[in-house]
């Protein structure tokens, strides 16, 4: 038997550590060590449930776990193969316990791609990667495509840049490949702000490998040698699996020199960020890299062009990167058969806020957002009325309960005022203050505005001012129309995407919530 244990950062935070000691001090004490294997996994996903395991052939699933419960845990489960029911999995709605891992609604409308060995593996160990397939589409990439091919196959695959923008990422990485010059580099952006997101965070600490391929491959395509990993010094867990994922690949051939005898040569270094929301544009992230202040600089000149240390550089977000072996190994035309006409493949949600079901989700593009919040989210907790739902993070807006039925497709999303963004989807009831949520989200990016520019230094400054008395009951007549117009500048002259899109969530929440605002301002709430 395998035990799956979550090692993710919320499971840890909920004393899963503690757990699994308890855990294999049990196993060991009824002499089972032979027999059962425990695997710390990262982040199996229903991260609201932690600390939770997975018992495998047996297919049950267990929630809310502490050290106390690992005695008859182990004695019922793994000694008697009875299940302990009042640990099993219960339905939010109905309270009942559901006994197996796929009849969990959570899990069981999800199509795990990009996702595919979280809480399957070991992160800490390449022999649990490669057992599941890693590292083949990197030998088949290296070993019997050209990077042409590589690249043809990234185009023909649809998949779009998973970090918000949705460029496509073959297009980038055929710019790359066709700019001239002999030192060139590809980038890793792991610098996950958006406040309700952990998607990078979370498949970097449950499979760095898929990554690291992710990035082989790049390379190869772009005939790069050095590559960067830029993620945030607040993910402490995330930078210890991908080091050690760096190191056991380099101990293996399969970074460095003459990747398994093809002989191309590229290495990777995790550099490590301050957490400045603004470095997660790319710009501004390999200014960071080169050591200097990491603030976003116009385009153009594109960074496949003239990017890190003025050389072609391609950058991709965790997410992407994460999906470019299997792109490989099954072809570009298989990732593409899922999906709309325009966005191809999965998409990776982090599901928090006023939900049942907290965690990670991974569904086709296509999917609803009402079956991402009701049918896998199990709606909102005391049977409350959904208002909206945040999605894309700052930079995003606020998709209300009228337009729930949009489906997940970057021109959908952007049609009912919102974004991908990377993911973030943050759940709001019937009694969160829209006007509220539009403040804290402009407090945010006011907080990170750079200040290189004026219309986003000054304008956001001013927007949260006016945001604030209209919180504090001293909005003026006017006021809506201020914001609308300060939001519509700012969009126009500021240099970077953070202020390009500072006033989304102020102009859709006033699309859907206008009423709210002037209720606000005369007094009315
Ligand atoms: Fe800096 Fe804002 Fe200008 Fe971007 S838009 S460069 S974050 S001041």
């Amino acid at each position: 038997r395998h035990v799956f244990i979550c090692g993710g950062t919320g499971c840890h935070a909920t004393g899963s550590i503690a757990v699994k000691e308890r855990l294999v001090a049990e196993i060991a004490a009824r002499g089972l060590q032979e027999r059962v294997r425990v695997v710390e996994t990262g982040c199996n996903g229903f991260c609201a449930l932690g600390p939770l395991l997975l018992v495998h052939p047996d297919n049950v699933f267990y929630q809310k776990l502490g050290a106390d419960d690992m005695p008859e845990l182990v004695e019922e489960q793994l000694v008697h193969g009875r299940q302990v029911e009042r640990l099993l999995y219960r339905d939010p709605q109905s309270r009942t316990p559901i006994p197996l891992f796929a009849d969990i609604p959570f899990f069981a409308r999800q199509m795990p791609w990009t996702l595919r060995n979280k809480g399957l593996i070991n992160p800490e160990s390449i022999e649990d990667a490669i057992g599941r397939g890693g590292y083949l589409g990197t030998a088949k990439a290296l070993l019997d495509m050209t990077p042409q091919d590589i690249v043809e196959q990234m185009k023909i695959s649809g998949l779009r840049g998973r970090g918000g923008a949705g460029f496509p990422t073959g297009m980038k990485w055929e710019f790359a490949m066709r700019s001239p010059g002999g030192v060139k580099y590809v980038l890793c952006n792991a610098d996950e702000g958006d406040p309700g997101a952990f998607m990078d965070r979370s498949i970097l600490e449950a499979d760095p490998h898929a990554v690291l391929e992710g990035m082989i491959i790049a390379a190869r395509a772009i005939n790069a040698h050095r590559g960067y990993i830029y993620c945030r010094s607040e993910y402490p867990l995330a930078v210890r699996r991908v080091q050690m994922a760096i190191e056991q690949a380099r101990a293996r051939g399969l970074l460095g020199g003459n990747i398994l005898g093809s002989g191309f040569a590229f290495d990777v270094d995790i550099y490590q960020g301050a957490g400045a929301f603004v470095c997660g544009e790319e710009t501004a992230l390999m200014r960071s890299i080169e050591g200097r202040r990491g603030m976003p600089r116009p385009r153009p000149p594109f960074p496949a062009h003239r990017g890190l240390w003025e050389k072609p550089t391609i950058l991709n977000n965790v997410e992407t990167l994460a999906n470019v072996a299997q792109i490989m190994l099954n072809g570009g035309a298989w990732y593409a058969s899922v999906g709309t006409e325009r966005s191809k493949g999965t998409k990776v949600f982090a599901l928090s806020g006023d939900v049942c079901n907290i965690g990670l989700v991974e569904v086709p593009m296509g999917t609803p957002l009402r079956t991402i919040v009701y049918d896998i989210g199990g709606g909102i907790p005391g049977k409350r009325r959904l208002k909206a739902v945040q999605l894309g993070g700052p930079s995003g807006g606020c998709i209300p309960e009228s337009q729930l039925d949009v489906v997940v497709d970057y021109e959908e999303i952007a049609k009912v005022g919102a974004i991908m963004g990377s993911g973030g989807a943050i759940v709001m009831d019937d009694r969160t203050c829209m006007v509220d949520m539009a403040r804290f989200f402009l407090e945010f990016i006011q907080d990170e505005s750079c200040g290189k520019c004026t219309p986003c230094r000054e304008g956001t400054r001013r927007m949260l001012e006016i945001l604030e008395n209209i919180c504090a009951g001293r909005g003026r007549s006017g006021d809506v129309e201020l914001l609308e117009e300060l939001a519509a500048v700012i969009t126009d002259s500021a240099l970077c995407g953070l202020g390009q899109t500072a006033g989304n969530p102020v102009l859709s929440a006033l699309r859907y919530f206008r009423d709210e605002f002037e209720a606000h301002i005369e007094h009315r709430t």
